[in-house]
């Protein structure tokens, strides 16, 4: 038997590989540089631009740009109506922020289970947890693949809610045909550079409604109803403030690079597609490690590849597999703690273990293997190599 890394043998990779990294080409600076010789640099031409190109891809009606995902989330919370005494329903199995921004629009969250094979978001678990102050629910395409929209979209429509989707992992994904960006009332994006395109920071909200869209301009422009470049193109200076915003603006650099970005879009999501069919393969036959299920009509946009170690066929526990596969060269990573765990919500809300017990089995279990832009089939086979040596070594 090899040598595990982590015992001193010889590593699978000298060059370690990261989970995530973007993609950055002479087009990306090329589009940067303009940006700067350009004169503007914020409340440009670039942002609409981008808006539209956002539009345009994902067939949404209406794109808002904004400053990073979690003013994304805000954004379309605030623009769909959430206020302070709502209950918001979100999935216990995701990023903080889904639910922090719940706080940040003065509601309260309200952690909802998933379902145990993919993980997203389990609509019978909705059914129960809305009382007459649930205003809306937000959805997570967890890992990448679209949540059940048809179910959740039926008991919104049957109990008078809203429905959004934290779409920060499916950017280019599909539920029977229906693209990412339509299948809520808002979607939010981010473009953290660990997401499917960047701009460093950034996010932006995809709207089905002409009103929202309206509200979310004001909402991250200080709650000012035009901005500076209206104002210049009319040679105005009166401005009104109608309401409590924010700065949640992305400059026209940022919205720049999103655009070069956007434009290779779809080329990466083939290639993210193609590393997931290479994977699956890799691990078909892993004892240990099984990839979470993908839904019929689904089409996923691949952000993580997750998979769950069956914890029964293995000697040791998830943070010794994860520090073995680094040892090895691999930087697998952890995507979730289920939110309600945290400190700060269990002192907050008086969360507790128990609340959400599907995602608190899965948590202990979980890896999200490498997978970015950047990779190529030879670097799954590495990762699939370092898995194998390791579930060997440490097989129950
Ligand atoms: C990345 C992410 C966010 C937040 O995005 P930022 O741009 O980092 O603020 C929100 N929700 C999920 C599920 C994410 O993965």
């Amino acid at each position: 038997m090899p040598e595990l890394a982590i015992d001193g043998g010889p590593p699978v990779r000298r060059t370690p590989l990261p989970y995530g990294r973007q993609t950055i080409e002479t087009a990306d600076l090329e589009a940067v540089q303009r940006c700067l010789q350009s004169g503007w640099l914020t409340t440009g031409p670039a942002v609409p631009d981008f808006e539209s190109a956002l539009a345009d891809f994902t067939g949404a009606p209406h794109a808002v740009a904004v400053c990073n995902g979690t003013a994304a989330l805000h954004t379309a919370y605030h623009a769909l109506g959430v206020r302070p005494g709502d209950e918001v329903i979100v999935p216990a199995l995701t990023f903080a922020a889904t639910a922090n921004a719940v706080l940040h629009a003065g509601a309260t969250p309200v952690f909802a289970d998933v379902d145990a094979e993919t993980l997203l978001l389990d609509p019978a678990c909705v059914e129960r947890l809305v009382t007459p102050r649930t205003k809306a629910v937000v959805a997570v395409d967890y890992a990448g693949q679209p949540a059940d929209y048809r179910r959740l979209r039926e008991i919104c429509d049957r109990r008078g809610l809203r429905l959004l989707a934290d779409a920060a992992h499916s950017l280019g994904g599909d539920l029977d045909g229906r693209r990412v960006g339509t299948l809520a009332d808002a979607t939010t994006l981010s473009f953290h550079p660990v997401k499917h395109i960047t701009t460093g920071e950034g996010g932006a909200v995809l709207f089905a409604e002409q009103a929202a869209d309206r509200r979310a301009r004001t909402f991250r422009n200080h709650g000012i109803t035009t901005d500076h470049r209206e104002r210049a193109e009319k040679g105005a200076f009166e401005y009104d403030m109608v309401e409590l915003g924010y700065n949640y603006r992305l400059t026209d650099l940022q919205a720049s690079l999103g655009s070069a970005q956007l434009a290779r879009l779809p080329g990466w999501l083939e290639r993210r597609r193609s590393l997931a069919r290479a994977y699956d393969q890799a691990l078909a036959g892993s004892a240990a490690l099984r990839p979470l299920a993908v839904l019929p009509g689904a089409r996923h946009a691949w952000h993580l590849y997750v998979v769950q170690l069956d914890l029964a066929r293995l000697a040791v526990d998830r943070a010794r597999v994860h520090r073995a596969l680094h040892a090895e060269g691999i930087a697998a990573n952890v995507h979730y703690r289920p939110v309600h765990l945290h400190s700060f919500y269990r002192e907050r809300l008086g969360t507790k273990p128990g609340m959400c017990p599907v995602a608190e089995a899965a948590y202990p279990r979980l890896l999200s293997l490498p997978m970015f832009s950047g990779m190529t089939e030879s670097d799954v086979a590495d990762v699939a190599a370092a898995v194998a040596k390791i579930e060997e070594a440490y097989a129950a």
